[in-house]
């Protein structure tokens, strides 16, 4: 077979959907602008996480993912370099609104997925706010009133801000589920879709799930388009 199919299958990693490119094998492969090759360069990686491999060429050509992958595997960048590139290519006003989104379940999670994008994002000059519950709003919503170009946000604290008027989600244009099995068994369901109807159709959906349920599966097909499907290891 080919090097792409020996490399899934070295990796258990395996693709449905049409046309899926072959995966990045190194970072000198991605053709990552260059000061993001320096920093992962700088954060010791040597080679991209077999999820990273698979899933970047994908979302590079703006196509919808669903990642299932366990944890551990390097989703967050995988999904988070993708949205760097995104908007360097949109070039948005981040005072006219964010432009990336990532949901994700807890404060905890939300503020590591931050900690990585400021690391990753800052020779890129991306902004990133991280919006939380059991944390006063002010210092949150000050920083969305100083323009950013992503929000990381749970969905809780995020409908509380979209209730107040203080952020619009108009510019949206690449959207993050992270841990969507997990939003979905801590009860998100309503809280999801209800953000998901602020932000544009024409956009970029990826979902990243451990867990590959009924339940997920239906979210999946009512907020994807045509998604590729990406699964690593031997996950239920
Ligand atoms: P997941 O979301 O799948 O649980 P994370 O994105 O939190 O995994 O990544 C787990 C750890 O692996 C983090 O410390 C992250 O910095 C690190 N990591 C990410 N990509 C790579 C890579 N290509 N090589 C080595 N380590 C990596
Ligand atoms: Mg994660």
């Amino acid at each position: 077979g080919t090097s792409a199919e020996s490399y899934r299958r070295r990796h258990e990693i395996t693709v449905t959907g049409e046309d899926v490119p072959p995966p990045f094998t190194s970072f000198e492969a991605t053709g990552f602008p260059s000061e993001l090759l320096r920093e992962v360069h700088n954060a010791g990686f040597s080679a991209p996480t077999p999820i990273q491999a698979q899933s970047w060429p994908i979302a590079l050509l703006n196509r919808d993912i669903v990642a299932i992958a366990k944890t551990g595997s390097g989703k967050t960048l995988g999904y988070l370099i993708p949205g760097f590139i995104h908007l360097k290519r949109r070039r948005n006003d981040p005072r006219l609104g964010p432009t990336v989104l990532v949901l994700s379940p807890t404060r905890e999670l939300a503020t590591q997925i931050q900690d990585e994008a400021v690391k990753f994002g800052r020779s890129s000059k991306i902004s990133c706010t991280c919006l939380y519950g059991g944390a006063p709003k002010g210092p949150q919503l000050k920083e969305l009133d100083r323009g950013t170009d992503i929000v990381v946000a749970t969905p809780g604290r995020l409908n509380d801000i979209l209730e107040m008027r203080r952020v619009s989600l108009h510019q949206i244009s690449f959207l993050v589920l992270d841990e969507a099995d997990r939003m979905l068994d801590m009860g998100f369901e309503p809280q999801i879709r209800k953000i998901v109807k602020e932000v544009p159709s024409r956009r970029q959906t990826l979902m990243y799930t451990a867990t590959w349920p009924k339940e997920v599966r239906k979210i999946a097909a009512d907020l994807l388009m045509n998604p590729v499907q990406v699964n690593i290891g031997n996950v239920d």
